[in-house]
Parts: structure tokens; sequence; C-alpha cells
């Protein structure tokens, strides 16, 4: 996985992030390659496959799915903004929990849409936000980067008592059991929204989708509330009003009419999204 020397180095980084918390350069540090992010992705998609009670992997209208990959996915990834397209294995699944408003990214590309999201958003220009979101959290790398923290110092502590270092399939097993380890910081929030704009910008759907989610939240009275499925969604997307405000900010810099999750303008693709995605559902 790694080299020694390049551990001693990067772990002496990890020990001097500990007291310059919030420095934006420690923060990007990554101690795997991204062949490991897709290794790693592989071996957690298994897992995750071969837990159908905690995944069941929807296996309604394939037409679904198909539309989905398609015309969204595939789309927003051809944007040219994404730059690890070639590197990384994207592929998305849609996983069949209808109380479950969430989506999740784990590292070298694989991505998991809840029919919850599917039947709770109302366009495609806001499915294609949660995609670009999650895709930016791919890109950027965020869970390996969350992983470097965690085990840097495990690593020093391996080297030091002679132990082997963690291995891949390890490291993949451990994460399995607390999938919520992989729950993104506001700063990694942030970031890939920032991103998911920035990709969106260069799509046909209106670029600010990714808060239209978090609007409908907030219009049906779900950012407050303290029902489960909210919890879900709350616990790995945190500060909803404050990501609308970044959003809408972007959008008046750029010059680009603010519209919320209602507008029926083309760019929203709204009759669309419930032709082929959520009326099949
Ligand atoms: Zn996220």
């Amino acid at each position: 996985m790694m080299n020694h020397l390049k551990k001693i180095l990067i772990v002496t980084f990890i020990f001097s992030a500990t007291f310059l918390e919030s420095c934006d350069t420690l923060e990007s540090i990554n101690i795997f390659s991204t062949q490991d992010d897709v290794e790693l992705g592989r071996q957690l998609d298994l897992e995750i496959r071969s837990n159908p009670s905690e995944y069941p992997i929807y296996n309604g209208d394939p037409m679904v799915k198909r539309y989905i990959g398609t015309r969204i996915f595939n789309h927003v990834l051809a944007s040219s903004k994404v730059e690890n397209r070639e590197i990384f294995n994207y592929q998305i699944e849609i996983i069949d929990k209808p109380d479950v408003l969430n989506a999740f990214a784990i590292p070298g590309g694989y991505i998991y849409l809840y029919t919850g999201l599917l039947l709770y958003l109302n366009s495609e220009a806001a499915l294609a936000g949660v995609i670009a979101h999650e895709i930016a959290h791919v890109e950027e790398r965020h869970s390996t980067q969350r992983l470097t923290k965690y085990y840097g110092i495990s690593i020093l502590l391996g080297i030091v008592l002679g132990e082997n270092p963690s291995t891949i399939a390890e490291i993949a097993a451990n994460l399995f059991v607390g999938l919520a380890f992989l729950a993104n910081s506001r700063n990694d929030e942030e970031e890939a929204d920032d991103n998911s704009y920035k990709y969106l910008k260069d799509t046909r759907y209106y670029p600010g989708g990714v808060k239209f989610f978090f609007e409908k939240l907030q219009f049906d009275g779900l950012i407050d509330s303290s029902s489960s499925k909210i919890e879900t969604f709350l616990s790995t997307h945190p500060d909803p009003i404050e990501r609308i405000n970044n959003i809408n900010q972007m959008l008046l810099q750029d010059g680009i009419g603010v519209k919320d999750f209602q507008s029926n303008d083309p760019d929203m693709y709204r009759d669309d999204y419930f032709t082929y995605i959520k009326n099949k559902l």
C-alpha cells in the first residue's frame, strides 16, 4: 500500500495536524493512492451487496436505474470539471428503502441512492444535484482523507511495535461494520456542494439543484422534525439552511437567477422525473 518512509513522513504530518486542526492543506493529506480508493470501494461494494437485509438492492422496473444511469449520472460525469472519471469505477445502485431519504458514496466511485430519496425529490435537477454532490465526495477522496487521520496513529504504532500495517481488506472490513464512520465533515459537505454546483454548470440542469432537497425539507417542515428518517439524513448532511444560503450565494455571484425546488422551468426536467423515475418506483 505504501512504503515505510512515506508512512513515517505522513504520520509526522498527521501528528502536526492535531495541533493545527483547521488548516486546509493538512485537511487534504491522503496516505492512500487513488488505486487504494478503487480497491477499498470494490470490497465495500461487495460487502454491501452481500447484506441484503441492510442494503436491499432495488429490483423493480430495471428502466429506473438505466434511466438514472444514462440520462443523469453519465451526463453529470461528462462535465469537464469531473477530472477522475477514467480512474474511478463510477457506478450507481438503488437501495430499496422507501423510508430512507439519503444517498451515499464510498471510495472509488460507487454511489448509492435510496428509493426514499427518489420518491421524495421532484425534479431531475434535484437528483442531478445530489448525484453531483456524491461524485464530488469521490473525486475529492473525502473518505480516504478521513481514514488517513483515523489510521495515521495506528500506522505509526504499527511501525514502532513492528506489526504489519493494516491492509485494504482489513480497513474495508472494519469500515463496513461502521459505515457511519464515513459520515462527512462539515467542510467536506461544503466542498461537495460547491463542486456539485460547478459540475452542474456544465450540464443541461439548473446548477443549484443540490439545494432543492433541503428546500423541500424546509418547506415540508421536516428540518426540525425528530422523525427517524430525517435524523438519518441530518446525521450525515449537517446545516441544511446554511447550505441553501451557500448555493444561493454562488448563483448570485454568477448572475444566475435564484430558483427554488418548485420551479417549473425547462432546466428542472420535472415532468421527465415523474415519468421515468418517480411514477415507476
Ligand atoms: Zn455529502
